[in-house]
Parts: C-alpha cells; structure tokens; sequence
C-alpha cells in the first residue's frame, strides 16, 4: 500500500513538472512574438507605419505605404494617428514563428489578440508584390499586390480596436474577412460581375474552393453599398450567411 502512495505521488510530482515546462514554453512564445524587434535587423519609420525586416527595406516602402493609405481611407476605422508596426518575415523559419500559425503558407496574419503587430512574408517591395508560397503563380494577383495584404491585415488590428480582441469568437469569418478584404481592396472590386460569378456558382466566389475572400468581401460589400448598412450596424446584427446568400439570389 505504502508502495503504491509513493507510485502515485512520484506520478503527479511528474505532472506537475511537465504542466510547470508547458507554461514556461507559452510565456516564452508569449514573450517573443509580442517582442519581435530584436529579431529583425532592419528597419524604416514612414508617417504612422514602423516597419521591421529580415534584408534591407527599399525606399519604395513608401510609395507602397502610400497605396496602403489609399485603400484604408475607405474605411470608417482608419485613423491616421495608430501608429502600425509591420514586420517582412523573408526567411521562412520567421514567418513559421512570428505568423503563429506555425506555417508558412499565407501571405500575412495580424496578432489581434494581443499586439496588434502586422506580420507579412516574403515580399518584393519594390515591386509591391508578395512571393507567394509554392511555385503556383497568386491567384487575383492584379487585386492582390504587396499594399492590398498589408491593408488587409491592418484592417484586422483596427476591427480588433474597435470591436474588442476576441472578436474571432463573437463574428462570423465572412464578416471579419469579408471587411478587411473590403477595405484591401480599395474599391476595386466590381461587385456586379461577383454577384454573377456566385450565382453560377464559380470556384472563386467559394472560399473553401479557392482560398480567396472574394465571396465574403461581395457580402459586405452588398450590405454596405447596395443596402446602405453602417458598419456598426452590421457588426451589431449580422445576419446569418444562409440568410445573405438568399438576399444575394434575390437582389
Ligand atoms: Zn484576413
């Protein structure tokens, strides 16, 4: 009997050490992705954007900045005076990481949660592009140009602001995406010709099909332009995406 307490005390001193490593590992996590700076080697300051690289940043960060500006006055959350860090993961093991999805596999993520830091990857800055992951070209790469992710994910930190830092549990992805895709996209986006695509039932309306966004940002963009919705309104009582789509059908 005396054995077996000694067994089971032995067992849960064993537990205990290996739930203590575990939340030392997350506050480490913790740790370095909400202080990624000494990480990065370089680094430029253009109006309210502070922007952090792995290689040096060419000057025509600016005239990228400058676009992103551009798109993000079309939305009701800019404010000028934020200032917005942005950190290049160039090498793949800093995107793995500092993306915190553990992948690399996207063109940039937004920490809503807890920095607001807007992480991007590999990019061609003086060509306003990404290097898309894999050897396939970017799919609505014309609509997709470095400034159309970064606004995106900008649009995501001040959704995070406005509508608080765990709105991925309270809102629907088409609405979160739907808006910052909105908004990415500076107004380039005919939203005639989408509802057509969606009702034929075309791949690139279907985010599970293709990836893209352009399905959630038609229904925003509906309720928005065609509706005259706020966008308090809409984060306020959004409605079901069954209940969209039948309105998309009948419009
Ligand atoms: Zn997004």
């Amino acid at each position: 009997m005396k054995r077996m307490t000694n067994t089971a005390s032995h067992s849960l001193a064993l537990l205990k050490i290996f739930l203590a490593s575990l939340v030392f590992l997350a506050l480490v996590f913790v740790a370095i992705v909400a202080f990624p700076e000494p990480a990065f080697q370089y680094r430029r300051v253009y109006q309210h954007y502070q922007i952090w690289s792995d290689r040096p940043i060419p000057r025509q960060v600016e005239q990228v900045l400058d676009d992103v500006t551009r798109r993000r006055r079309t939305s009701v959350l800019y404010d000028p005076h934020t200032p917005v860090k942005i950190f290049f993961c160039n090498a793949p093991w800093r995107m793995w990481l500092y993306g915190m999805h553990f992948s690399t596999r996207f063109g940039g993520v937004a920490d809503v949660w807890l920095t607001r830091h807007i992480v991007i990857r590999e990019s061609d800055i003086a060509a306003n592009r990404i290097v898309p992951p894999g050897s396939a070209p970017l799919a609505d790469a014309r609509q997709r140009p470095l400034s159309y992710f970064i606004a995106h994910e900008i649009t995501h930190a001040d959704e995070s602001r406005r509508f608080g830092r765990t709105m991925l549990l309270r809102y629907p992805d088409w609405l979160l995406e739907g808006y910052a895709d909105y908004v990415g996209k500076g107004g380039d986006f005919d939203i005639d010709a989408n509802r057509r695509l969606f009702l034929a039932g075309a791949p690139a309306l279907d985010r599970r099909k293709s990836g893209l966004y352009r399905g959630y940002h038609l229904k925003v963009a509906y309720l928005l332009d065609k509706k005259g919705w706020t966008l308090e309104q809409l984060f306020d009582h959004p409605p079901e995406e069954k209940e969209l789509d039948a309105w998309l059908r009948a419009w």
